[in-house]
């Protein structure tokens, strides 16, 4: 289109101009700062999976949502064809001044749950599994941000880890989420809601394990789409623990684990005894037995609910 001279060299307009052109530089900024440190970690999600070199890999960088920028800015890609089916997101919980629980020789729940999820990503990823960790380091993701990181994405389950600062040392118990009301089938409207962050989560993959969420769902009730999964991962993960740690449970445990409520996916969260042990070892022997059992657990839970998963981009 021609415009007149005039109207290019109006200085309002030219000034209009710079003024947008300065807007968008800082946003691309912003946007580019914010994911830095995920980009950056990019490649010791590599490093650790050496042991698997030969597979591909199931952790394209562009698809890895920053658990501090605001999803609406940057929307889950569309599936592709090497995008595997299920993405397990692992929650080492606490980080950054949160410690959590403390032993007596000075570690640190925060610290040794990183441990097991390192060690759970490597299972998992040995699975052909898309794996993410809400931190990669002593971050401290608030529990927003944390659900933020899953509930941007469309095929994926949550798995929290934490280590109790008390119970029989070497059991391990599986946790659901409850509504303290759960006795009312719809969305309680006198709840205090907090606005949720985000746009909605999005319409899931045709996998037919997740139902598809057309509608808005409320940021502090999203887990009560997903309880009844939540609930099957929960009993195939404590079923899998039993026989690695003696004297658990034999069922899980519904709970209202706070960081479990604004998931919209399958959630749970997996508690080990415990912190207080005088020799830190014991909890190192935990570390593989858990990445198994967890592993095992959510090969059980995505296949038989999603076949077509095992054939699409492997
Ligand atoms: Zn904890």
């Amino acid at each position: 289109m021609n415009w007149p001279a005039q109207f290019w060299y109006a200085p309002g307009i030219l000034d209009m101009m710079w003024r947008y052109l300065s807007l968008v530089t800082f946003v691309v900024a912003e946007v580019a700062l914010l994911t830095l440190p995920i980009r950056s970690q990019q490649p010791r999600i590599q490093v650790t999976s050496d042991s698997h070199a030969q597979l591909p890999s199931v952790v394209p960088p562009q698809q890895s949502p920053s658990p501090g920028t605001n999803i609406s800015q940057t929307p889950p890609s569309a599936p592709s064809e090497e995008t595997p089916g299920l993405t397990v997101v692992l929650d080492p919980a606490h980080g950054g001044t949160d410690f959590g629980a403390r032993g007596p020789t000075g570690i640190s729940e925060s610290d040794v749950v990183l441990d097991f999820a390192r060690a759970a990503r490597i299972a998992l990823e040995a699975q052909r599994l898309r794996v993410l960790l809400t931190r990669e380091g002593n971050q401290g993701p608030s529990f927003d941000n944390r659900s933020t990181m899953i509930n941007g994405l469309r095929n994926a389950i949550f798995v929290s880890l934490h280590v109790s600062s008390s119970g029989p040392v070497g059991t391990a118990r599986t946790y659901y989420y409850v509504f303290p009301s759960d006795r009312t089938p719809a969305i309680s409207p006198t709840a205090t809601t907090t606005t949720a962050p985000q746009t909605p989560p999005a319409p899931q993959t045709p996998g037919p394990q997740i139902t598809a969420r057309a509608t808005l769902i409320e940021w502090d009730h999203a887990q009560r789409s997903s309880v009844d999964l939540s609930r099957q991962l929960a009993s195939l993960m404590q079923a899998e623990l039993l026989p690695r740690f003696r004297g658990s449970p034999e069922m899980p445990i519904a709970a209202p684990v706070r960081q479990l409520r604004t998931i919209a996916a399958p959630a749970i969260a997996i508690e080990l005894s415990s912190i207080d042990v005088t020799d830190a070892k014991r909890l190192e022997q935990m570390a593989q037995p858990l990445a198994e059992a967890i592993g095992r657990a959510v090969g059980e839970f995505h296949r038989p609910l999603n076949p077509a998963a095992s054939s699409a981009g492997r």
